[in-house]
């Protein structure tokens, strides 16, 4: 037995009271920092350790698969101080990862092949649209987007076609049909969307009594991190799981609460008071990670919020260094600012792990890597274009999910003519139309095809190639290590070939990826979870499900990029917030309708409370964004800090003053130079032509002006000798 003040130490007397609670249903309600992730870890231990309770009856939901391996280890480093435990028997992961676990135990009492595929977001939305193509849905009334918005909506809150009222709505009719027909599709060849793994879940407790009794059984402890952004599903899910008996932990924020576009319901932290016996509330206040100036930002921000639960924080850490807030030119000058600082920060001996680049959506991130990429400071990316989203990724994998299931219809879509085969729309038009007629899957259909004759000679001929490919790659590479089948199937298939022959830096990366996806298999180690799987299916499940949150080579340190919503959670020490202007954040969309509005907001808060020691917030007063230019004015969360907190960020360093909020919106002008120049001139190059100067330095002869020029890019050029009109 340890000694049980360990597991209490480095705790406070709150936190200490949620860590060591008898037995029973608890919500630990709190701020951003304030070690709430920490006590569900440390809960952890105290059952185990203290309780008695076995690891096999804990389950503990996170919200990234990261996450899950982090609590993982902390538990394991926490007990092994007196024996060394690995925890095989705890579930710990993501909804999705718990649930499809779920699934593929059960796969026949789910209605699923054993080796059923999931189908992500851009999978799914071309699987809509073909769908509404063959089945003469008119585009325009029903975009696929549009569709699949529509059924993972649906998924969400637990419902099946025949569960949804139309209303008498045609329209309505319309949508809950093409569900039907989505959903008819998937189930024949065996693909799961991401909903759709939570909803199956649900469905198998539902209707297997015996199992959810079983489950009920083992997981008698159930804790769950981020409650805030739970859905309907998920929390059906959870509370049908717990019964009457079970033992439930959530911990959560309701100022932390930002997916509510997605469809999760900050309700639920109201909820789960009310359903789950004697619930009590445990909060904390003090803060562990901001100082006094981030920490203080971030509640005069969140308080004005309407509808809170309310809570106080605190820290008695130091006040700290001001959050800077720089004004840039445009979204370029933004960028070399985030990159010259992190770059000061690097050369001053800080660790490039230890900064983060956070912006509002995926597309602001280009700008800055180039910077970053300029002043060669290594980045990595989280979320956005993920290495398995890339399109030879994607193909690459397509071939090996045939490989493992032959019914998988959008890998089929995908590779059928990849590299091209000479197999045209008119022949997969017949195939797809089979489909639909005889409610078979694509293979099938063209075994089919093949056997009645229906099909031209050549192209009977090139679909027989293909599937006699597909079926040789399978054979050949039955008795092959996961990577050496990998690389046997992307040279094989004629993948290889055909990006090899793409002209260009584009095919050399092409080529450098299906490379990494030799090693990412090579590197791959199947969880202790997935003994069940074959290598090759946990390696696709990984992919599909887990792998996205974190991008290849993570032993380099390097500057964390990501947007704001995949950023909870984690810290920093040092945090750019990037782009907080009117109508890009808050975005435009959130304008109109004050929740959504709300939502912005609390997801600057969770943006702010990531910095440890240092924020800056940045903004553009002109951005270029999505190929269109325009002028933006600071956004009203910077309004909202407390001026005492907050502090100008001025590029030559030696003139630091307040931040003059009163200025807000209106283009600052500096003080003319000694030399007669300012930032904010327009002037007139005979090489470059029109521009504004951004910066001064020196003064004489010595003057030095950066310019940002109109599609030339930003120039440093001696004033006296650049022979510059002013405009
Ligand atoms: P978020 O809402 O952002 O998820 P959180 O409430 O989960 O935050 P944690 O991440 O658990 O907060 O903790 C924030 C930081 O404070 C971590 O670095 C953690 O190690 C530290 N911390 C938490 N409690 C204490 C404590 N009692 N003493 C010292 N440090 C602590
Ligand atoms: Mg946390």
């Amino acid at each position: 037995m340890m000694d049980i003040s360990e597991l209490l130490d480095g705790l406070n007397d709150k936190q200490r009271e949620a860590v060591a609670a008898p037995l029973g249903n608890y919500l630990v309600l709190a701020g951003a920092g304030s070690g709430k992730t920490r006590v569900l870890t440390h809960r952890i231990a105290w059952l185990i350790a203290v309780e008695g309770i076995s690891e096999g009856s804990i389950m503990a939901v996170t919200f990234t698969n990261k996450a899950a391996a982090e609590m993982r280890q902390r538990i394991e480093s926490t007990l092994s101080q007196h024996s060394s435990r690995r925890l095989f028997g705890m579930w710990v992961g993501t909804f999705h990862s718990i649930a499809h676990r779920l699934l593929r135990a059960h796969y026949l009492d789910a209605n699923l092949p054993q080796d059923f595929q999931i189908l992500d977001s851009e999978d799914q939305l071309r699987l809509l649209k073909r769908l509404l193509k063959l089945h003469n849905y008119d585009e325009k009334m029903f975009p696929a987007k549009q569709a699949c918005w529509y059924i993972n909506n649906k998924k969400d809150d637990g419902l099946r076609p025949h569960q949804i009222d139309d209303n008498n709505d045609k329209q309505e009719r319309e949508w809950i049909n093409i569900y039907r027909i989505y959903q008819d599709t998937c189930d024949r060849a065996g693909l799961v969307d991401f909903a759709e793994i939570l909803l199956r879940a649900y469905e198998l407790f539902l209707k297997k009594p015996v199992i959810l009794q079983r489950y009920r059984q083992r997981f008698q402890q159930i804790l769950v991190d981020e409650f805030q952004d739970t859905n309907k599903i998920q929390y059906a899910w959870i509370r049908l799981l717990a019964g009457e008996t079970g033992n439930v932990m959530i911990v959560g924020d309701d100022d932390q609460s930002i997916y509510g576009w997605r469809g999760a319901q900050v309700e639920n932290i109201q909820r789960f008071l009310d359903d789950f016996h004697k619930a009590k509330t445990i909060r904390l206040e003090q803060n562990y990670r901001s100082t006094g100036n981030i920490l203080q930002s971030a509640n005069q921000l969140i308080s004005n919020n309407s509808n809170r639960l309310g809570k106080d924080l605190w820290t008695e850490g130091d006040k700290g260094e001001p959050v800077g807030i720089y004004a840039a030119f445009n979204e370029l000058d933004e960028a070399l600012f985030v990159s010259s600082q992190i770059k000061i920060w690097w050369e001053d001996g800080g660790e490039l792990n230890d900064c983060a680049v956070l912006y509002r959506s995926n597309s602001q991130s280009r700008v800055i890597e180039e910077a970053l990429i300029r002043a060669q400071i290594p980045y990595r990316i989280y979320g956005g274009m993920r290495f398995f989203e890339r399109q030879e990724i994607k193909d690459a994998l397509a071939y090996l999910r045939l490989i493992a299931n032959r019914q998988d219809d959008a890998a089929f879509e995908r590779v059928i003519n990849t590299p091209t085969r000479g197999i045209g729309d008119r022949t997969l038009d017949v195939l797809r139309n089979l489909t639909r007629e005889r409610e078979i899957t694509l293979w099938q259909a063209t075994q089919l095809a093949i056997g009645e004759n229906k099909l031209a000679g050549r192209s009977a001929t090139a679909l027989l190639r293909f599937c006699e490919l597909i079926n040789s790659l399978a054979q050949e590479t039955e008795e092959m290590p996961l990577f050496a089948q990998t690389d046997f199937v992307i040279k094989h298939s004629g993948l290889y070939e055909m990006y090899k022959q793409e002209k260009g830096e584009k095919g050399e990366v092409r080529i450098e990826n299906l490379e990494e996806l030799v090693s990412a298999t090579r590197e791959f180690i199947k969880p202790d979870d997935a003994e069940d799987m074959s290598d090759l299916s946990a390696f696709l499940t990984h992919a599909s499900l887990e792998a996205g949150e974190e991008q290849a080579s993570p032993h380099q340190s390097c500057v964390q990029m990501m947007t704001l919503h995949s950023a909870k959670g984690l810290e920093f020490p040092r945090v750019f917030m990037v782009g907080v202007e009117e109508g890009l954040f808050p975005s435009f969309m959130s304008l109109e309708e004050p929740g959504r509005l709300e939502e912005e907001r609390r997801l600057a808060y969770v943006g702010i409370t990531r910095a440890k020691q240092k924020l800056t917030i940045c903004y553009a007063e002109s951005r270029r964004l999505y190929g269109k230019e325009e002028r933006h004015i600071p956004s009203r969360f910077i309004n909202e800090l407390p001026q005492e907190c907050i502090q100008a960020v001025r590029l030559r360093g030696t003139v630091t003053r307040a931040y003059n909020q009163s200025a807000v919106g209106s283009v600052k002008i500096s003080p003319l130079n000694d030399s007669g120049w300012k930032t904010g001139q327009k002037v007139k190059h005979g090489k470059f032509g029109t521009g504004t100067v951004i910066n001064v330095e020196g003064s004489d002869n010595n003057t030095r002006l950066q310019i940002a020029f109109q599609g030339q890019g930003i120039k440093w050029l001696i004033a006296h000798l650049a022979n510059l009109e002013k405009l």
